[in-house]
């Protein structure tokens, strides 16, 4: 199982890092050690003082491919979830200036946490979807597919030009504005719409 993770997808969050706008989407990847299993609590890593949650939709890939156009990427997912990119922000900097992989900040054990599954059928998939992130009970990032910079078609295609998608893997979509920092204690809750897909707290 691999996780791809889409960088800088939405604008005002491109920005917001003070970043360019892209124009192909930036891949990166997580291990399959960086997901976080159900019912298992998620720690503060010791390595980072400035750990940022980044909320994101998640595609769920149910067929082996390689070169898919975008016309048919549709047929390539069936689940859709809310996830959080943990980032340890302060390590990304560091790597940044320096111009050096991102994998210490991003690709950490249990970095990449996911909610509970939306399947998804073939009616849903030109819905546009909502998306939010609680931070103890307050709105701190609010997403909607339409703000993307590359649609989650657009994403599979050019993934599937580089790397082979399998059953199983998994694609974090990108980010929207309004990341920030957790500390211990902080609540998390993604919502898809109304429905609360994820709750967590930072121990
Ligand atoms: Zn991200």
């Amino acid at each position: 199982m691999k996780i791809f993770c889409v960088g800088r997808n939405y604008v005002a969050h491109a920005k917001e890092l003070g970043n360019d706008v892209p124009d192909e989407p930036v891949i990166f990847m997580k291990p399959k050690s960086a997901l976080l299993q159900a019912n298992t609590p998620f720690y503060y890593p010791e390595f980072t003082n400035e750990l940022h949650y980044e909320a994101e939709l998640v595609l769920r890939i149910c067929k082996n491919g390689k070169y898919i156009q975008e016309r048919h990427a549709n047929k390539y997912y069936n689940g859709v979830t809310i996830g959080i990119d943990f980032t340890a922000r302060d390590i990304q900097d560091e790597l940044k200036k320096k111009g050096l992989p991102w994998e210490k900040a991003k690709a950490w054990d249990n970095s990449a946490a996911i909610g509970k599954w939306i399947d998804l059928k073939p009616e849903d998939m030109k819905k546009e979807i909502r998306f939010s992130l609680h931070k103890n009970k307050e709105l701190v990032q609010e997403g909607h597919t339409s703000l993307m910079l590359f649609n989650f078609d657009k994403i599979i295609s050019h993934i599937s030009n580089y790397f082979s998608l399998n059953i199983g893997d998994l694609i974090f979509t990108g980010t929207p504005a309004g990341v920030g920092e957790c500390v211990v204690g902080d609540e998390l809750e993604g919502f898809i719409e109304k429905d609360k897909l994820f709750d967590l707290t930072v121990k």
